[in-house]
């Protein structure tokens, strides 16, 4: 996990001063240092979401080791304009790009404002992963998982330039968009369902 006040810039530079590696104990009540935190760092304010998001996407998918968090600009700035409704808000990313609904059928789950460090936001997070691997906080940014790096990197990715090219278009008519019948024919070649009822509007 990344240590307090790190940026994600610089673990490539030094790792071991950027990130911790650590292992819960069996009781759940304490962790031991394993690896990182060089010159006394200590973990992210954001522990609670990420072990309870962990805890929760583990139980859907053995595979599923890795939560990420991070501040999209995009994605951000559609949590100011746009109705937050999940599935309005999954269906205006889905829309925006002809791949989004391939990369992630299960959609968006959003959480409103909250204060963000706490352990109500961190149970917040994780009752939203339960039904998505995309959770968004409001005028924060996203929590993001995936096997690995690549794929959780990659969701976020994908969400956001969806996001992008709904800023870029939000303030102009609109003449066309990806249909729910289109969506259906991308379900159907690549294998995917999208989220239960949210393809029909
Ligand atoms: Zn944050």
């Amino acid at each position: 996990m990344t240590g307090t006040g790190k940026y994600f810039k610089n673990v490539q530079f030094d790792p071991e001063e950027n990130l911790g590696l650590f292992r819960i104990n069996e009781y759940g009540d304490g962790a031991e240092l394993l690896w990182g935190y060089k010159n006394k760092g200590k973990f992210t304010s954001e522990l609670p979401a990420h072990l309870m998001s962990h805890e929760v996407r583990l139980r859907i998918d053995p595979e599923n080791r890795v939560v990420m968090h991070c501040h999209p600009t995009n994605l951000l700035a559609m949590t100011y304009v746009h109705d937050l409704d999940e599935k309005a808000f999954t269906r205006t990313l889905w829309q925006m790009s002809t791949e989004s609904i391939v990369v992630f059928p299960d959609g968006v789950n959003v959480l409103p404002w909250m204060l963000c460090g706490t352990n109500e936001i961190g149970e917040a997070t994780a009752e939203k992963m339960k039904t998505a691997r995309i959770v968004v906080w409001a005028q924060h940014g996203i929590y993001g998982c995936g096997k690995d790096l690549d794929e959780a990197f990659g969701l976020i990715e994908t969400a956001e330039k969806a996001a992008e090219i709904y800023m870029k278009i939000a303030h102009l008519p609109l003449k066309q968009t990806i249909t729910d019948e289109a969506l259906h024919q991308m379900e159907e070649r690549f294998g995917v369902k999208g989220r239960d009822g949210w393809v029909d509007a």
